[in-house]
């Protein structure tokens, strides 16, 4: 190959030049520029592995792919290709903290030394070539492809040859590429208003597939080869799991039933993990998250119940995985699920922490896309295709329409060990509505009445160093909700209290992952925390109420100029949310909507409103 890009690539130099921008910025406008124009002079052929590399993944999540590449691994390539000793690589990384300035340092080594032509002389490389996007994403595939004996060595002597070509800069983002911390604070939302923007598609047409195929790289490659109208060939696809339909939040039953036009589907509310099971027309089942990644290595029981109980060859199914205690059949706290996420162990975990699975939703079967139906024909090909089991089960349900009945029904849930009801619209327009948070579906939830009557997910931007006995830990964090409209987080709220002596020191090594040097350009905040952070951790809080606070710009303006909402007497529940990605925190519409409705309580339960 010669000195040049082959036509269908982009130079690996001028994504990283990108990068080292979007790190430099605070401003979320600026952020999208420089996307949106990467993307522009992308050739079609590699828009995706562009698009991938900035989301720090190879694949999209659901697809489950991993580089397997650990540190150690990374610092033996970065030794092998600079010369620099192993021991002096692993020096500088304790003293730098981070793995991309120390492989910038090292190769910068390489490079004043003139050393590294062995190696590439050792792979038959030519030496001189620049690296291209193409050839490093390729390689990584190469790398994540490498297994079984000698799987190590590959990678290494893969992972060695990118590292000879490198320039340093280059270095430093293969190096936390691989070792998944790229932590750039660019989320799905970013890409599809950048795709829009460069390629003039409307927002709401990416969004439609994007619902259906969470999958960028894919979805950017066919509007850049094919043009916006083909988006219209995504459909529903068992094995590509599709975003998950969200509910409002009501605190009375009369107001839930006049919201959805005086009758309801009413479900138990169960408290376990939420699963999309696909049945792929080859027989496979996979499971998916309420993220949406592959979790069906921690439910290979499910996996088998469910082939038992459903009677289709392929289908999207979608129902809550719930611990049950096999001697009463009552259930166990959702924590125990998160035993099942340990790989290893996974037989062990399945016989100590047993599951069964009730269902409440079906959107595909045999070819048909099922997702434009009304719930109750929903409803009714579920009832058609199952048959319960010892482990797998619809979810109660009753057809409501009075108010008592429903809180009859609500408190029957609660003793049956659920967290409350979901009351859904029977309208004809009850629809599977992908991705979003509509009136269609409203949770009712245990009502604390004196507290919020909801737990919130909020996301870590910020933190403020402790003192005294909470010297070297963070002693209050800084906690925003998301905006979808924007693509930001506001700030609501400095939580401080609710953290064990663990939390804390857990806390600390979580969230330094993420430190960065000024705020994220996707954070918008009136205060200035001593650290700032790229938005990734989810943490749930609890607070006494939702009040006027003009310190944080959670919905400022919306009630009051220049006046946001925070949240009063804020409290970490014990919960960290890695279910959640930033991006499915709790909305600011959200908590605009809680302050509402806890007015209307307070004036109601007032004696002289
Ligand atoms: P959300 O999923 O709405 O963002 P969350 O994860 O905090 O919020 P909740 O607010 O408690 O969860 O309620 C929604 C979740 O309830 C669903 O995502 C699902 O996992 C669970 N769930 C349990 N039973 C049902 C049911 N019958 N129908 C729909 N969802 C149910």
């Amino acid at each position: 190959m010669s000195n040049a890009v082959a036509t269908g690539d982009i130079k690996f130099i001028e994504v990283v030049k990108v990068l080292e921008s979007i790190e430099a910025t605070t401003q979320r406008t600026v952020m999208s520029r420089l996307l949106s124009s990467l993307l522009k002079k992308t050739p079609p052929s590699v828009i995706d592995k562009v698009i991938y590399f900035i989301l720090g993944q190879l694949r999209p999540d659901w697809e489950g792919v991993e580089l397997g590449v650990a540190e150690k691994l990374t610092f033996r390539a970065l030794s092998n290709a600079s010369g620099v000793s192993l021991k002096q690589v692993e020096d500088l990384y304790k003293r730098l903290g981070d793995v991309g300035e120390t492989a910038k340092r090292v190769i910068s080594m390489r490079v004043q030394q003139g050393g590294g032509k062995s190696i590439l002389e050792f792979l038959g490389g030519g030496g001189g070539e620049e690296l291209t996007m193409g050839k490093v994403y390729d390689t990584f595939m190469s790398i994540a492809r490498a297994s079984g004996e000698g799987a190590q060595d590959t990678k290494v002597k893969l992972l060695t040859y990118l590292f000879s070509r490198a320039k340093p800069e280059e270095a430093k983002y293969i190096a936390r590429f691989v070792v998944g911390r790229l932590r750039l604070g660019v989320a799905d939302m970013t890409i599809l208003d950048a795709l829009s923007d460069a390629y003039k598609v409307p927002r709401e047409s990416l969004e439609r597939a994007y619902h259906i195929y969470p999958d960028l790289g894919y979805i950017a490659r066919l509007i850049a080869q094919e043009g916006p109208a083909a988006l219209s060939k995504i459909r529903v696809t068992p094995g590509v799991p599709i975003q998950p339909m969200l509910a409002e939040r009501l605190s009375s039953a009369a107001e839930i039933l006049s919201k959805l036009g005086g009758i309801a589907m009413v479900e138990y509310k169960y408290d376990g993990e939420r699963a999309q099971i696909h049945r792929t027309r080859d027989g496979e089942v996979k499971i998916f998250s309420r993220r949406l990644e592959n979790i069906t290595h921690a439910y290979p029981d499910v996996v088998e119940y469910v082939k038992e109980a459903i009677d289709a060859k392929e289908y999207i199914v979608e129902g809550e995985i719930v611990a049950i205690d096999p001697d009463t059949g009552e259930f166990r706290p959702f924590q125990e699920l998160m035993h099942r996420k340990r790989k290893h162990d996974i037989k062990e975990a399945m016989k100590e922490y047993p599951v069964n699975v009730f269902l409440f939703d079906v959107m595909y079967v045999d070819g048909q896309d099922l997702t434009n139906l009304p719930l109750i024909d929903r409803k009714r090909k579920l009832l058609e295709i199952l048959k319960p089991s010892e482990y797998v089960h619809l979810a109660t349900w009753r057809i409501i329409d009075d108010a008592e009945e429903l809180d009859k029904f609500f408190h029957e849930a609660i003793s049956d060990g659920c967290e409350g009801v979901m009351c859904k619209s029977l309208k004809v327009d009850s629809v599977y509505e992908m991705g979003a948070r509509g009136w269609l579906w409203i949770k009712y939830k245990r009502d604390y009445r004196s507290e919020l009557t909801d737990t919130l997910d909020l996301v870590v931007v910020g933190a403020f160093w402790g003192r005294g006995k909470r010297a070297g830990t963070y002693g209050a964090l800084l906690m925003a909700a998301y905006d979808p409209k924007t693509d930001q987080f506001y700030t609501v709220c400095k939580v401080g209290s609710g953290f064990t002596d663990e939390d804390l020191v857990k806390l600390r090594q979580l969230l330094d992952q993420y430190k960065i040097p000024h705020k994220h350009p996707r954070v918008v905040s009136k205060m200035e925390p001593d650290v700032w952070f790229v938005p990734a951790v989810v943490l749930e809080i609890i607070g006494a109420e939702i009040t006027l606070s003009p310190l944080h710009t959670c919905c400022a303006g919306s009630i009051r100029p220049d006046v946001g909402l925070a949240i009063r007497f804020p409290r970490f529940t014990g919960r960290y949310r890695t279910d959640k990605s930033p991006e499915q925190a709790t909305t600011v519409d959200e908590i605009l909507e809680m302050y509402k409705s806890q007015r209307k309580v307070k004036i109601e339960e007032s004696p002289n409103p």
